[in-house]
């Protein structure tokens, strides 16, 4: 090629992407859906009536290989009940800075509480707002759901829960009054434990604040 032409030949592949398809994303303009089964935020779900799925038993936390999820389970009394059965998660945390979104927590979780979202956009700009609570992370309420805590469903064991026979909150149902939770953070939500205290075998301790 004679010498002449070797700038010009460089802006053959130039030309030739010129009137290729354009690729070019308008984000956040405009957001592309995901593929149905991408792995997003997660969500902490309900039962038909309201009750948390969530029995606190730390499986997921177990599970994780990044160490990103913290779990505190409580027991549940008659007077203030947050799920079906025994136990319910009183702190759940998901630490968004160490999170891979890989999906073994969801594998791990034996009744279906916790799941994935399509949500993506997890940038912020401090470390303690990418800590989401478990107020954060709760499915919100549905048609014929109550807030919780309050009874379970008259007749109805935690089985049965299970087995799809309860679809709605049962008439007269309403919200028992919160005690358990700390008076002094905001709307009565539990403490939280510090980022540095994340993972299973690490108990809450002293090191506990409030996000
Ligand atoms: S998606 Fe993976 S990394 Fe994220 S909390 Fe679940 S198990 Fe841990
Ligand atoms: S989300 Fe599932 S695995 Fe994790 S503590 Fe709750 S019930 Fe157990």
């Amino acid at each position: 090629m004679p010498e002449f032409e070797n700038p010009v030949a460089g802006f053959g592949v130039t030309f030739k992407a010129m009137f290729k398809k354009r690729l070019t994303e308008q984000y956040p303009e405009e957001k592309k859906p995901t593929a149905p089964r991408f792995h997003g935020r997660h969500q902490l779900n309900r039962h038909p009536d309201g009750l948390e799925k969530c029995v606190g038993c730390e499986l997921c936390a177990w599970a994780c290989p990044a160490d990103a999820i913290y779990v505190e389970g409580a027991d549940n009394t008659d007077e203030e009940r947050y799920s079906p059965g025994e136990r319910y998660g009183r702190v759940y945390q998901i630490n968004y800075l160490r999170c891979i979104l890989c999906g073994l927590c969801v594998e791990a979780c034996p009744t279906r509480a916790l799941t994935m979202t399509n949500e993506y956009e997890l940038a912020d700009r401090t470390r303690e707002s990418l800590i989401y609570t478990k107020e954060e992370l709760l499915a919100g309420l549905q048609e014929g759901m109550v807030d919780t805590p309050h009874a379970i469903h008259p007749g109805m064991t935690e089985q049965d829960y299970y087995r799809g026979l309860v679809t709605e909150a049962a008439p007269g149902t309403v919200r028992q009054e919160v005690r358990s939770k700390d008076p002094e953070s905001p709307e009565g939500a539990a403490p939280q434990a510090a980022a540095t205290t994340f993972g299973p075998t690490e108990p809450a301790s002293e090191a506990v604040t409030e996000k």
